[in-house]
């Protein structure tokens, strides 16, 4: 048998626990993989505290994210001994997850683990981070942000998403502003190469339909007020890319950002984005991701203590990328 975090249903309320499974319980998937490390997202947190509606089928193994080693494979393309990362798919919601010494997969799932990268260095990434790179490409794509000039600002800086996208936005030479309710973060943030700072509280208050232009572009993790407002202060012609909700799943703001000044809300999503947008995401965290940086946003911690975990990025507590370690 092997442990891992199994959501049940009790009195209608999706409820946490950790359970011991034997492999035959697994599901028929045609990859089984030794979990080595998952990690913990404010999905994670959402699922485990019982704050959201993650699971949808009971019981469901949680955890979004896995790195390990395939043991077997049913699938051609995959054989014993390859390095693999799994990211969402809709993992935790209507497949099991990575909170388990072992896991069977759908070979489509699998991302072969860069060469650049060790399973541990994937997970403090994880689905964060590579929605951070998807973020960061989704912004390149658009064209408008410029290398050496102007702002591109990041939402909940300190969070996952957030510090990943810091490091990847100044690493390829953009000038990043960093929003934060914790002033106790600046030097962390600098450290990760955020240049000017934002209080999280003025974008939260509500604000003008259109307002000084600022932004050439931005990585939104946060949402509802926030999000109005940093569309309200992009530039003429630029772009947001919105991933998130932890400040609230609301829009509350007007067209006049896009009808009067072309800006664009580009959305991203993760769970089920192609594989070869995957590759690209993948690939950009190889290219410009520093792996000091990294461990910096990094904290690796057991799997006992996702209880107390979840409730912390819940309160908005937790610094960066958490990495949980299976076994
Ligand atoms: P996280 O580590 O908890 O980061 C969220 C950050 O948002 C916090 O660190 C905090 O940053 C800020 N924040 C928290 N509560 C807030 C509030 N009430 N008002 C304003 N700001 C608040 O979570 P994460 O794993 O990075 O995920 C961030 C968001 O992206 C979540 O909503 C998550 O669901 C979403 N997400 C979406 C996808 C996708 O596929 N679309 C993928 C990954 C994540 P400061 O302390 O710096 O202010």
């Amino acid at each position: 048998t092997f442990r891992a975090m199994v959501i049940d249903q009790v009195d209608g309320k999706p409820k946490a626990g950790f359970r011991n499974l034997t492999m035959a319980e697994l599901p028929d998937n045609d990859v089984l993989v030794k979990v080595e490390y998952s990690t913990l997202n404010y999905k994670d947190g959402l699922a485990i505290s019982g704050r959201g509606r993650i699971a949808r089928r009971f019981p469901m193994v949680a955890g979004a994210d896995l790195a390990g080693t395939v043991v077997e494979s049913r699938a051609p393309e995959w054989k014993a001994g390859d390095k693999v990362v799994v990211n969402g798919w809709g993992m935790s919601e209507t497949e099991w997850g990575g909170y388990s010494g072992y896991q069977r997969v759908k070979a489509g799932w699998l991302t072969r683990l860069p060469d650049a990268f060790t399973l541990e260095q994937a997970m403090a990434i994880g689905t964060a981070g590579y929605t951070a790179a998807l973020c960061v490409l989704a912004l390149e794509d658009w064209g408008t942000i410029r290398k050496g000039e102007g702002e591109v600002l990041v939402t909940g800086a300190a969070g996952g998403v957030g510090s990943v996208a810091v490091a990847l936005l100044a690493s390829r030479g953009y000038p990043v502003t960093a929003s934060t309710g914790r002033p106790d973060t600046h030097d962390y943030l600098k450290g990760l190469g955020a240049t000017q700072f934002v209080d999280r509280a003025t974008l939260a208050e509500k604000g003008g339909p259109l307002q000084k232009e600022r932004w050439t572009g931005a990585v939104d993790s946060v949402g509802s007020t926030t999000l109005a407002n940093v569309l309200a202060q992009t530039v003429y012609g630029g772009a947001v890319a919105a991933c998130g909700l932890a400040g609230g799943f609301d829009l509350p703001g007007t067209v006049m950002p896009h009808i009067l000044r072309g800006v664009t809300l580009i959305g991203v999503d993760s769970v089920m984005a192609p594989a070869a947008k995957r590759d690209r995401a993948w690939a950009l965290l190889a290219e410009s991701l520093d792996r000091d940086k990294l461990a910096a946003m990094t904290t690796v911690e057991p799997m006992d203590r996702l209880p107390e975990l979840a409730d912390a990025i819940m309160a908005g507590q937790t610094r960066g990328r958490v990495v949980i370690k299976i076994g």
